[in-house]
């Protein structure tokens, strides 16, 4: 599948001093990495080796300017004892998109695929049981080169790690709370890289959400860099306001509103999900700008009945309370009804315990011993 590749053990599993009752996102990585080189023009020397620390010379460029892109995908245990990876296709398109925007060079779907199958077989121990648990995968695209021009390197590395993960936010904990951003914003303007998945727009985050959550919010509500008048996204999740129908409230009825890609905002596969299985239903999606305005006041006079954010991290995430320059409004009834059945939904076929029906899981079969011991799933 991958030719070439050169699988290297780990001499010892640490899966035993994994605490998997407890995973905090991120935190612990499984026992391998892919890794592949670029040079004089071309990827090689796939390889699957001991997760471990890589060395850098200080002067490498990336550590300086920034030339890097990742992206984030998870697979899961299913029903039925096989590991699912939810539409990595998607990811690997957007892998290259990312990286096209920082001129480093691509990698191909099959690679990405591959080493992704490659390394849920050896490390299918680290893919949690639990409800809400995945296996998250964080492929990473980095120049190696060093030189302190400002000009793309020649040489750049591709690893890719996985790390066993839980819940993002609890979903028996209510909402999250939101702070509309008026100062900062995460990415640059119409041609900048909102778009892609690179460290600097997440660097660029970081003053506005430590100052966010010093205030006691989870997380920012990132508007336009131009007006700070148009809501674009929530740092690490795509977000959807859900009107009331014709009818009044109650779930059926109604439309979702999501903020349009525009080149400043990350198009998540979660988000694209999310819209496809919202049409499902016969509610309408209106991909449109939404002033901040329009939902305070939206909120306030029960027109906005359900807020919420989508990504691979939190799946869905309810929002309970959102503030703008000081005026706070706080959604009733959270989560709700569509927040709720659209979480079911996804998780549902990400876990196998609802039917494919768009086609999205990548299915990878895990041995017979490992299927033996399904994934508990309470259903509804
Ligand atoms: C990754 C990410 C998202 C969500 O994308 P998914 O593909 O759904 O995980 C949204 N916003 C930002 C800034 C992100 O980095």
């Amino acid at each position: 599948m991958l030719s070439g590749l050169t699988i290297t053990r780990a001499a010892k599993s640490r899966i035993g001093e994994v605490d998997f009752e407890n995973l905090p996102f991120g935190a612990v990585f499984s026992d391998h990495m892919f890794s592949m080189s670029y040079s004089e023009g071309r990827w090689g020397d796939p390889r699957i080796e001991p997760y471990g620390p890589i060395s850098l010379d200080p002067g490498t460029a990336m550590l300086h300017y920034g030339q890097t892109v990742f992206d984030g995908l998870k697979a899961f245990r299913g029903v039925d004892g096989a590991a699912r990876v939810f539409r990595p296709e998607r990811n690997a398109a957007r892998l290259r998109e990312s990286a096209a925007r920082l001129c480093i060079p691509p990698v191909e779907e099959e690679v990405f695929i591959g080493a992704i199958r490659q390394l849920i077989e050896l490390d299918h121990r680290w893919l949690p049981r639990r409800e809400g648990q995945a296996l998250y995968i964080r492929p990473l695209l980095i120049g190696t080169e060093a030189h302190l021009d400002v000009r793309p390197d020649t040489t750049y590395r591709f690893l890719m790690m996985t790390a066993p993960v839980g819940a993002y936010f609890d979903q028996n904990s209510g909402g999250v709370s939101l702070k509309a951003e008026a100062t900062y914003t995460r990415a640059a303007a119409k041609g900048g890289m909102g778009y892609a998945k690179t460290a600097g727009n997440y660097a660029a985050g970081m003053l506005a959400t430590a100052n966010a959550r010093r205030e006691g919010f989870d997380q920012v509500l990132w508007l336009d860099s131009e007006q700070h008048r148009f809501v674009e996204e929530v740092g690490a999740m795509n977000i959807f306001f859900k009107t009331a129908g014709a009818g009044g409230s109650g779930g059926s009825g109604g439309s979702v509103i999501t903020p349009p890609l525009g080149g400043s905002i990350l198009p998540g596969v979660t988000r694209d999900s999310v819209i496809a299985l919202i049409r499902d239903r016969g509610l309408t999606v209106e991909e449109r700008p939404i002033a901040i305005d329009e939902v305070m006041d939206g909120i306030a006079g029960g027109s906005i009945e359900e807020v919420f954010g989508a990504g691979t991290a939190a799946v869905i995430a309810p929002v309970e309370r959102l503030e703008y320059l000081g005026r706070n409004e706080t959604l009733k009834n959270v989560p709700g009804p569509l927040t709720l059945a659209l979480y079911d939904e996804i998780v549902g076929i990400q876990t196998g315990r609802l039917p494919d029906r768009h086609g999205w899981n990548m299915i990878v079969p895990l041995p017979a011993s490992e299927a033996a011991a399904p994934m508990a799933v309470s259903s509804g």
